[in-house]
């Protein structure tokens, strides 16, 4: 079966809409996300687009501050200080990759931990890992609730992701631990793939390799969950997993597009709302 990551978060969308009316009916106040993106590749351009498009669907204020390449790290962290010291901006993300130039660590760093709804700030991945309350990585996020759609038990399931990144793999392996999952963490220098990725009951994949894993890497029954997004040799889009062989083995699986990319989307005004309802309504 198909999990539809379009429909289902258009679904948490609605909901989130109706409870920001909700609240700016009641007090006169409504979330502001602020989004700056530096230069012009079009992915980072077509991101922005959807994320700003999201926010307004949901009744969030946003703007998407544009920077030329030639922006100085100084700037941009000038600029930041700037959004983190105004009282009616609750959310700041700086959409990523940025040039060579600019330290990336640095910029997350200095966007203030309550404004991180990005969840990619050392304040927020400290506060996951140590089981307190905080902004979760969106896709990771994005991710169990997916899972969580199916009605397939994660807790005492083998999990195996593939991939070890600070905003997809880690997060999401911590989460599948949360929901007591047995988690395998998978990368390059990972001996036997396929034998490892057999034993998954869960299979989450976030490489950046289009179509890597194949049919005869998952076991039977498996819920697949693909990350990637790629485009094949043929510039068309696709994901980590060979879609079309692998869900003819998979009790549920994700498309690309149309899977987890929306719920990244989605989750981003979960998490805008989280942080301006934590500042302004419940303090
Ligand atoms: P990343 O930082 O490049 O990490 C890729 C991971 O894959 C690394 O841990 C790497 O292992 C592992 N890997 C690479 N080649 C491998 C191989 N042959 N066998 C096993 N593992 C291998 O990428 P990311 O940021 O996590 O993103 C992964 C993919 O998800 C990309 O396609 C990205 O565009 C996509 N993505 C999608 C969304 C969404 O919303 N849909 C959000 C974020 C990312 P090592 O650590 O050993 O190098």
């Amino acid at each position: 079966m198909i999990i539809n990551g379009k429909e289902i978060s258009k679904a948490i969308k609605e909901e989130l809409a109706v409870k920001v009316a909700t609240i700016k009916e009641q007090t006169g106040l409504s979330p502001r996300l602020v989004v700056v993106l530096v230069g012009n590749d079009p992915g980072s351009v077509s991101y922005v687009t959807g994320k700003a498009k999201a926010a307004t669907e949901v009744g969030i204020r946003n703007e998407t501050l544009r920077y030329p390449e030639s922006i100085t790290e100084e700037e941009l962290l000038a600029l930041i200080a700037k959004l983190n010291a105004d009282d009616d901006v609750d959310g700041v993300l700086v959409q990523l990759p940025l040039p060579k130039h600019i330290d990336e660590q640095k910029v997350i760093d200095a966007i203030s931990v309550d404004k991180d709804v990005d969840g990619f700030h050392p304040g927020n991945v400290a506060k996951l890992w140590l089981k307190q309350p905080c902004t979760v990585p969106c896709t990771p996020n994005g991710i169990i609730k997916l899972l969580k759609t199916t009605g397939v038990e994660i807790a005492g399931k083998e999990a195996v992701v593939i991939g070890r990144s600070n905003i997809v793999g880690l997060p999401v392996a911590k989460l599948l631990l949360d929901n007591n999952a047995t988690v395998t963490i998978a990368h390059s220098r990972t001996k036997n793939l396929a034998e490892v990725t057999r034993r998954a009951d869960i299979l989450v994949v976030a490489i950046g390799r289009p179509r890597f894993v194949t049919a005869d890497m998952v076991k039977p029954g498996a819920v697949v969950i693909d990350v990637g997004v790629n485009r094949d040799e043929n510039g068309k889009l696709c994901g980590d997993v060979d879609y079309d062989a692998t869900a003819e083995v998979a009790s549920y699986i994700t498309p690309v597009p149309g899977g987890v990319g929306p719920m990244t989307i989605t989750e981003l005004m979960v998490n805008t709302v989280e942080c301006f309802m934590r500042k302004k309504i419940e303090k």
